[in-house]
């Protein structure tokens, strides 16, 4: 009989979030597989599961790979765990997953935690549609290649950022996506939780200000639109858009859709308004 793997959310800080299901597989299990042994015997001890842990992590070579492939061939039931929250979001997993049901083996979820729901949840923007990116590139030209693309994203955007970075990621986003309102979500379900609201620019400030320290997600509204709006508006669309970093001819274009005025309007508009700002 072949087995099974197991994807297992853990919790992203406070160890009352395990589920009983969670529980109950990690004992039943035969063999956990886990991004790092150290930190996934803290939980086992705690909850006094003695199931045998064998590491697997982005370096575990395809020897390793392939020795959890056969285990679940031989009928072993397997459970993949990360540090923290959900395997292969931001975690080794997406490749075992990805072989496993090439192989015709069965995969099945225990959900739980997730650090970018969970401050998506609570930033307080709209989670109606959201784009999780995980984290930017360290190298400042590839981070901005990247927000270059997200430009036009009107969906919320979650990133997750180490600490000594967040200031540097907070101006590349003011810069390349222009200004919009952004929640930081650091040490979710820890004791020292915190959420800071505010347009980029004010959390910017705040992070110059004073660094904060702990595991962070940051999530960044969309580009907004704004609601149609009649002929007479036209200028202030044309400027807003601009004002959010736009080329003339993308402001015309998205301004079209809002206002009724012509296409071709908007455009000579946005140029001329694009001058008179370079001119100032
Ligand atoms: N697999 C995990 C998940 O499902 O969220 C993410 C793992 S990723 C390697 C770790 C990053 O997730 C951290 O650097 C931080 O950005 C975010 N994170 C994890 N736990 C968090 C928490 N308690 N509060 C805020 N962010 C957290």
């Amino acid at each position: 009989m072949i087995g099974k793997l197991y994807v297992c959310a853990t919790p992203i800080g406070n160890l009352g979030d395990v589920s009983s299901r969670l529980l109950d597989t990690l004992k039943a299990v035969d063999y956990i597989a886990a991004e790092d042994t150290r930190h996934s015997v803290k939980l086992l001890r705690h909850f006094s599961l003695h199931t045998p842990l064998f590491s697997y992590h982005r370096h575990s070579g395809k020897a390793k790979h392939a020795e959890i492939l056969q285990a679940l061939h031989a009928g072993k039931q397997v459970a993949l765990v990360s540090d923290a929250g959900m395997p292969g979001i931001s975690d080794p997993g997406e490749e075992l997953v990805r072989d496993a049901i090439a192989q015709g083996i069965a995969v099945t979820v225990i959900p739980g935690p997730m650090a970018a729901v969970a401050a998506l949840a609570i930033s307080g923007l709209s989670t109606a549609r959201f784009a999780f990116e995980g984290f930017l590139p360290r190298g400042r030209g590839e981070r901005r290649s990247v927000l270059a693309k997200l430009q036009h994203e009107e969906r919320t955007l979650i990133f997750y950022e180490a600490p000594h970075r967040l200031a540097e990621t907070l101006a590349d986003l003011l810069d390349m996506l222009g200004e919009r309102q952004a929640a930081i979500a650091r040490e979710l379900t820890k004791v020292y939780e915190n959420v800071e609201r505010g347009t980029l620019s004010s959390l910017l400030a705040l992070v110059r200000k004073e660094p904060l320290r702990g595991e962070i997600v940051l999530v960044v509204g969309g580009i907004n639109l704004g609601e149609p709006v009649s002929d007479l508006d036209g200028v202030e669309v044309v400027a807003r858009l601009l004002a959010k970093g736009l080329s003339p001819a993308q402001a015309a274009r998205h301004a079209a859709q809002v206002c009724s005025l012509p296409r071709a309007e908007l455009y000579a508009l946005a140029v001329a308004q694009k001058e008179k700002a370079q001119k100032k």
